[in-house]
């Protein structure tokens, strides 16, 4: 068996552990924010391209069981302390040219909201994404345009997709305010959330993100258990490839909550 397959029966086994000993205990809010990187037919071997009819499959659960909105209301409902049950949202990092081609037309069919943290140099072909020696594909400005309305909107994932602990605070700001520039020039709008590529995050490089003026930040941790203090490094859940629908759904529901814990405790924050 391969690695990737027996880490995921490790974590599925967690996965049900968790959810049969912690049944809705310590949930301060409960918010299944979903991030996907591609959607298509064609499967690559990292396990970041989500199968199109299973990427909808996820996509009519979420919008049977929750209300999903934009990002400016994530921030307000993790600044709130009213309990925020039935809200949900959607996120791609990295924009690649199958969120429209795949990824959009699904979206309109169930009217479902969607971000795409967009890496400004990868859509602008200054840098090159491979992945098992496949070159990917990002977006085109005129697929950019297309999808411009209300139902997707654009955010930011740095200039060049490096990780942010690897490079200076001052390469930190450089890299968080030129993709603000560039996003905003490619599509009319100031981005004003953030997601952290690979999920590099710490205590200085938070506080970066947070003096540009972004409003809110997304991290990789495993989790649907947003408290008010992680605005700046929300958590979301990873949707892979090998994910049959049911483990989509115990992710949604916070079955995996344990892993996003253990990721968060091996940083700063
Ligand atoms: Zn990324």
């Amino acid at each position: 068996m391969e690695v990737r397959k027996i880490k995921k029966v490790i974590k599925r086994a967690g996965a049900f552990a968790y959810s049969t000993f912690n049944k809705k205990s310590g949930f301060e809010k409960h918010i299944p924010i979903l991030y996907y990187h591609s959607i298509g037919k064609s499967l690559n071997r990292e396990g970041l391209r989500v199968d199109t009819d299973e990427f909808e499959k996820q996509i009519k659960y979420l919008v049977e069981n929750y209300i999903v909105v934009h990002l400016d209301e994530i921030a307000n409902l993790v600044k709130s302390s009213k309990n925020a049950h039935k809200y949900a949202a959607v996120t791609f990092d990295d924009g690649y040219k199958d969120n429209f081609d795949v990824a959009y037309p699904i979206l309109k069919k169930y009217n479902c909201p969607a971000t795409i943290f967009i890496a400004s140099g990868f859509v602008k072909k200054e840098v090159e994404f491979t992945e098992g020696g496949e070159k990917l594909i990002p977006l085109e400005l005129n697929d950019i345009k297309s999808m411009n309305d209300d139902l997707v909107r654009f955010e930011a994932h740095t200039h060049t997709h490096i990780s942010l602990n690897e490079i200076t605070l001052d390469e930190v700001t450089y890299e968080l305010e030129r993709s603000v520039k560039e996003i905003e020039q490619m599509c009319g709008r100031k981005p004003t959330h953030f997601a952290y590529p690979n999920g590099a995050i710490n205590k200085d490089i938070l506080k970066r993100v947070e003096d540009v003026g972004f409003k809110s930040a997304y991290a990789t941790f495993m989790s649907t258990e947003v408290k008010c203090e992680d605005l700046f490094c929300i958590p979301r859940v990873m949707i892979d490839m090998d994910d049959t629908l049911k483990d989509a759904v115990c992710k949604i529901e916070g079955a995996y909550n344990y892993l996003g814990k253990m990721q968060k405790g091996k940083t700063d924050l």
